[in-house]
């Protein structure tokens, strides 16, 4: 679907819709036909802007036989939405979309903290004895509270 050029497609023109329905059909017989970026941008310069398709390609940093062939099937697209009442949608393409930067930023990262809360045992913590002050390195999944100074034997807590 996207062969080498890749990276360094530029898309500059934003649709001001990403989804075009057409009015009277129900929308469980709606069928939708999906536009990429690629094909709107190249639809929106030469068929819009009336830019030749040699300047086209060099905008998009596109080759002029892979823009045609992009042009070629948007048009396709576009006539069979109209001529087969079907919804566009755009999507897709390589268009990097700066919208959707900040979302999901921190998500996936546990929000509830590690189980147990604060007080649980993490790693490097320590127990303490409260009355000689003996202080022990805590083995995770052993609540301080169980085991007892080996010096002088009072419950240790944790530091
Ligand atoms: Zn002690």
């Amino acid at each position: 679907m996207c062969p080498r050029p890749c990276i360094g497609r530029k898309v500059r023109g934003r649709p001001l819709s990403y989804y075009f329905k057409p009015s009277g059909i129900p929308s469980k017989h709606l069928k939708e036909t999906i536009l990429n970026h690629d094909e709107f941008e190249a639809v929106r310069l030469i068929d819009f802007q009336e830019i030749s398709q040699e300047k086209a390609s060099k905008k998009m940093g596109v080759s002029q036989p892979t823009l045609s062939r992009i042009l070629k099937s948007a048009r396709k697209k576009l006539s069979e939405a109209i001529i087969k009442g079907k919804a566009i949608k755009i999507q897709g393409g390589n268009l990097k979309m700066p919208m959707q930067r900040g979302r999901g930023l921190g998500q996936g990262r546990n929000p509830g903290g590690r189980m147990g809360g604060p007080l649980a045992a993490g790693p490097g913590g320590k127990c303490k004895c409260p009355k000689c002050g003996y202080k022990e390195t805590q083995i995770r999944g052993q609540p301080c509270m169980n085991k007892k100074c080996p010096k002088c034997g009072t419950q240790m807590t944790r530091e």
